[in-house]
């Protein structure tokens, strides 16, 4: 089967629909030969484990209320066990991402703002208390940045920074493959919304800085995958045009005052009252 001028040699295949836990659990997909999907339908995002020859990681770890039937998934269909993970990277910091990583004993990455944020508990980034979660004292070992490399073995995941749903958003490039994980950076026909600490022009940007790099496929946090070079850009744009028009619309929204009659805005310290 071919899309576009690329021999795609491996279409992704279904392995098992949760029997035990039902529709409060995952289906387990195998989407490349060494990848797998855990999907989630509601609550939660898509949990992915890439095998290498070296290291097992786990991209996200999903929602605490899903970690039962990730177990189940992992021992009776993977053949492998908790510990035989030996890396998560989250993609970022909202709670339906991190807040099963405590049932892992190995090192969890994250990018560099999001591991600021999850350190420092913060709920208003996290939204882990909001939903009934408590996410206090998780850790991030490794704090990644843009370029940064992880090798597996066989298989080196590309870290790219990918600000804009968040400010610590990142997406995973597999190179050789040319697939991406876009954690919730990017969904097929649906932009992303914009939340705490993120930005909409961070997010153009990102999302332009992606275009460039050549992606067979994605896989993201929520929602179905995309495969085929021109589907993917055509995501891309779509959520790239979505996004200038939501930023246009903002701006029409706001009616400036005349600087003569702006006042600066209070600040965070109370010191407008202050002589400064
Ligand atoms: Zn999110």
């Amino acid at each position: 089967m071919t899309y576009g001028e690329n021999k795609i040699s491996f279409l992704p295949r279904l392995i098992k629909k949760d029997d035990l836990y039902g529709k409060a659990g995952y289906t387990l997909n195998l989407i490349k030969p060494n990848v797998y999907q855990f999907n989630s339908i509601g609550a939660g995002c898509h949990v992915y484990l890439i095998i290498g020859e070296d290291l097992n990681v786990l991209i996200d770890t999903g929602i605490i209320t899903k970690f039962n039937s990730l177990n189940y998934l992992l021992t009776t269909e993977i053949g492998l066990k908790i510990e035989d993970i030996d890396l998560i990277i989250n993609t970022h910091e909202h709670f339906d991402h991190i807040s099963s990583n405590p049932y892992f004993r190995c090192l969890v990455a994250a990018g560099r703002w999001s591991a600021i944020k999850i350190q420092n508990n913060d709920e208003l980034i996290t939204k882990g208390k909001k939903w009934g979660v408590d996410l206090t004292g998780l850790r991030i070992n490794i704090w990644l940045e843009d370029r940064n490399i992880i090798d597996l073995g066989n298989v080196l995941l590309h870290i790219i920074e990918t600000p804009g749903h968040t400010s610590g958003s990142i997406c995973i490039y597999e190179a050789n493959e040319q697939y991406l994980l876009t954690g919730d950076t990017l969904f097929k026909g649906a932009t992303t919304n914009i939340y705490e600490s993120g930005s909409i022009s961070e997010y153009i940007n990102s999302l332009e800085l992606l275009n460039l790099k050549k992606i067979r496929s994605f896989y993201p946090g929520h929602g179905e995958w995309v495969i085929g070079q021109n589907e993917v850009n055509e995501e891309i744009e779509s959520s790239i045009t979505n996004a200038k028009m939501e930023l246009q619309t903002y701006i029409n929204r706001i009616t400036s005052k005349s600087l003569e009659k702006a006042r600066p805005p209070p600040s965070l310290y109370n010191r407008e009252e202050e002589d400064l």
